[in-house]
């Protein structure tokens, strides 16, 4: 796994993870689902093209 630079992680999220963050490629797997952990879920993602992969991370911030 890569370390993500600033430039790329804002690119990330800018685009709403919808691209890989280290090829603009939207040809991205997950690999085994999400993990529950408390008040955060966490996703692996792994870019089919360039084989990098990443760890979506998403936090409750609210409910109503
Ligand atoms: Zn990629």
């Amino acid at each position: 796994m890569s370390k993500l630079t600033e430039e790329q992680l804002v690119k990330y999220l800018a685009n709403d993870g919808e691209i890989c963050p280290f090829c603009s490629s939207k040809d991205i797997d997950t690999d085994d689902g999400f993990r529950v952990y408390e008040g955060r879920v966490e996703e692996e993602k792994l870019c089919v093209k360039c084989k990098e992969d990443w760890t979506d991370i998403y936090m409750r911030t609210t409910v109503k």
